[in-house]
């Protein structure tokens, strides 16, 4: 049986279930997972949108 796949929404920093993101944006290839359109819209209109993917991975790596 197939785990759900939990995925981490870059700017609000939450964790949801990746078949329950309301957006997705891809960026450089990757796609990021959005609890909401709201998320997206701030994701998508950052110019500088690596201070997003760093601050997610910094949150990653300390763990939920
Ligand atoms: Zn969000």
């Amino acid at each position: 049986m197939e785990k759900k796949k939990i995925v981490q929404d870059p700017v609000c920093l939450m964790y949801i279930e990746r078949d329950k993101a309301l957006a997705t944006s891809i960026y450089k290839g990757t796609t990021y997972y959005f609890c909401s359109h709201m998320c997206k819209d701030r994701f998508d209109r950052e110019f500088d949108k690596e201070q997003f993917i760093r601050k997610m991975n910094e949150s990653m790596r300390q763990g939920p």
